[in-house]
């Protein structure tokens, strides 16, 4: 397979043409239908002349992401799309419709090996990396669906972006590119499991975007039960690299803590969790956690989620209950996926 053209930052674009013995500015125009325009094929690059374009297909192509399945829930508008990539692999896409705009919640991988217990995405371990232009193209796909405008990205699909971390960057300065999508950084929010060299890398890179933690536990003793990068990078580590992505960067860190009912969800956990976030001066997104079929946690209860709130609340601690959105369309992450993969992908949301 050739390389994805719609892969490459404008820099890499303007250095390929350039070494081929064309105008710089041509750079600007092929970027300009990929990223901008959002051609879906070489050939719909009309003020390119046929010479240039047989040229650049010679040596490139674009790698598909390509709808195979729309789910769209009648409560609110959230869409779950199933994209198929060039080399047959599935990954999920997720639309959320907000007040302030589009939200798509993007895969940075196909599968994933972090191995979080609680998570449908790593059952079946890292297939591989998606690549930039795999990544922005689930933007893309989704825009064309609906018509409109997305204006804001989380990187919370399947996959560890920090994992991916060259072609995550890479899909950063992409979908950034004012020349491109232009989507701002600030409109961009990224979450990890905690690789804490890439944490504090990342920070150097002075994005503006946001860096969401995957706490899920106060201890390391009990984050260890659930999440096996927590026996690489100690919590005081992970805390620390989250301090200097925030005083490098100027952005609130936000941590996402999945309640399992019985496990994170007392006293103590609450307590470590106010000591915890108070000393990030972080956000918390609570998240009740989202069964899935092959382990056995328990969503903690409306009423306890509540009261946890509340206690962080009162001590001036920015909360929010993760608001469930398109539950009668599927359930957890990377659940959507592996139900399609098994069942062959029949069934009556064909597109
Ligand atoms: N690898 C990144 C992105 C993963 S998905 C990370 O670990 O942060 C985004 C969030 O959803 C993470 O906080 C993840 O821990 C959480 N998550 C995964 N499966 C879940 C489930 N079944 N219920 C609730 N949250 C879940």
């Amino acid at each position: 397979m050739k390389p994805d053209i719609r892969s490459c930052t404008y820099d890499e674009l303007a250095g390929w043409i350039t070494s081929i013995g064309e105008k710089p500015y041509r750079a600007g125009q092929i970027f300009g239908w990929l990223h901008a325009k959002k051609v879906p094929d070489i050939e719909s690059m009309t003020d390119i002349s046929k010479d240039l374009r047989r040229k650049i297909a010679d040596q490139w192509m674009i790698h598909e992401v390509t709808p195979v399945k729309v789910l769209v829930s009648k409560a609110d508008g959230t869409r779950k799309y199933l994209h198929k990539l060039s080399d047959g692999n599935i990954i999920e896409t997720v639309l959320l419709k907000y007040d302030y705009g589009n939200s798509v919640c993007i895969s940075s991988q196909v599968g994933c090996r972090m191995g979080c217990r609680f998570c449908a995405s790593t059952i079946d371990g890292l297939v591989r990396g998606l690549l930039p232009g795999e990544m922005a193209a689930q933007v893309y796909s989704v825009e064309k669906d609906i018509g409109e405008r997305v204006s804001h990205i989380v990187v919370m699909g399947s996959g560890e972006p920090l994992d991916n971390y060259d072609n995550f960057t890479d899909f950063l300065d992409i979908i950034t590119d004012s020349r491109g999508a232009d989507i701002s950084g600030r409109n961009i929010t990224a979450s990890t499991c905690g690789i804490v060299p890439k944490i504090r890398e990342l920070a150097d890179r002075k994005y503006t975007l946001t860096l969401a933690l995957s706490l899920h536990a106060v201890t390391d003793g009990k984050r260890r039960q659930i999440m096996p990068i927590a026996a690489k990078y100690p919590l005081d580590e992970v805390l620390s690299a989250c301090r200097y992505y925030r005083d490098v960067t100027g952005r609130r860190i936000t941590l996402e803590y999945s309640l399992i009912d019985g496990f994170n969800d007392g006293d103590e956990d609450a307590r470590g969790l106010i000591r915890i976030a108070g000393g990030l001066g972080a956000h918390v997104n609570l998240i009740p956690v989202n069964p899935i079929e092959e382990r056995k946690y328990r969503a903690t209860s409306g009423k306890t989620a509540f009261a946890l709130k509340n206690k962080l609340e009162k001590n001036r601690i920015n909360v929010t209950i993760r608001r469930e959105m398109g539950r009668d369309i599927s359930g957890a992450c990377g659940q959507l996926r592996r139900s399609f993969i098994s069942d062959d992908g029949s069934g009556d949301h064909n597109v």
